[in-house]
């Protein structure tokens, strides 16, 4: 009953709320890796971005207005990892907040003898559990250009989402069986080692180092390559690129490939 009531209203508001033909042609310009995809995965991302800004509650922050080709831009992006997963996976939030610019939080840090340590830190972005997602939009803006060194602030915060989804913020999304955890945690866990210890060699890495800070960091950059320069993690850390493949149902490298030979 709820499938269907669901069908029904997804069918009217594709119907009545479709995005504008100019406005989805100015947002796939704008990002590359979007049209590098299949025409058939272009127009299903089309859609789902189309019910993602019905559900979804936007607000500017610090006098910025979200117009709706940032809204577009924010929901082509964030629909790519549930590209074949479906929009379900994001129904435990329903707040974008979007800032200009990066921000300043006050952190605090409570070390092994009990002494708390104040610090700042800049966000591109914040995801939290069963709340709202913050980004900034410039990072959001520059991601066409970013996607050349694999960063995208919109991927990772939507990626942080799919694995709290479960409640932990731990690099492990929810999956179907035991043996699949299993699995996802022995790959994951591997390339995450290797992963650090290339970075505190200081070695030249494909990945954002910023992902040797905890292996939920690690799934979340990973990400990122994987959906803005996929052949580029596809040739360096084929393992990597196969067990996301798997979880996210998709073979983006594919539609690379294939635009390369046309
Ligand atoms: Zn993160």
């Amino acid at each position: 009953m709820i499938d269907w009531w669901r069908r029904r209203r997804d069918a009217r508001t594709l119907r009545d709320r479709a995005i504008p033909d100019a406005l989805w042609r100015v947002t796939l310009g704008r990002y590359p890796f979007l049209l590098q995809r299949s025409a058939d995965d272009v127009q299903r991302l089309r859609e789902l971005s189309t019910l993602f800004l019905a559900d979804k509650e936007f607000a500017g922050m610090q006098g910025l207005e979200v117009h709706d080709e940032m809204a577009v831009a924010i929901a082509a992006q964030a629909c790519l990892p549930v590209l074949n997963l479906g929009l379900a996976w994001y129904d435990g939030f329903k707040g974008i907040v979007v800032h200009p610019d990066a921000v300043r939080a006050r952190r605090e840090h409570v070390d092994e003898i009990g002494v708390v340590h104040h610090y700042d830190e800049e966000l591109a972005g914040e995801a939290m559990h069963g709340g709202p997602v913050m980004l900034s939009w410039r990072d959001v803006a520059e991601s066409g250009v970013s996607a050349e060194w694999g960063y995208n602030v919109v991927v990772h915060e939507f990626v942080h989402v799919l694995d709290l989804r479960d409640g932990a913020a731990d690099g492990v999304p929810a999956l179907p069986d035991r043996p699949s955890r299993e699995r996802w945690l022995v790959t994951l866990t591997g390339e995450y080692e290797r992963f650090c210890a290339a970075v505190d060699a200081g070695d030249e890495t494909l990945l954002d180092p910023y992902g040797a800070e905890a292996i939920d960091e690690f799934f979340a950059v990973a990400a990122e390559v994987f959906f803005v320069a996929p052949q580029d993690l596809l040739g360096e850390h084929p393992a990597l690129y196969a067990l996301l493949s798997g979880f996210f149902l998709q073979d983006p490298a594919r539609g690379a490939r294939e635009s390369l030979a046309q």
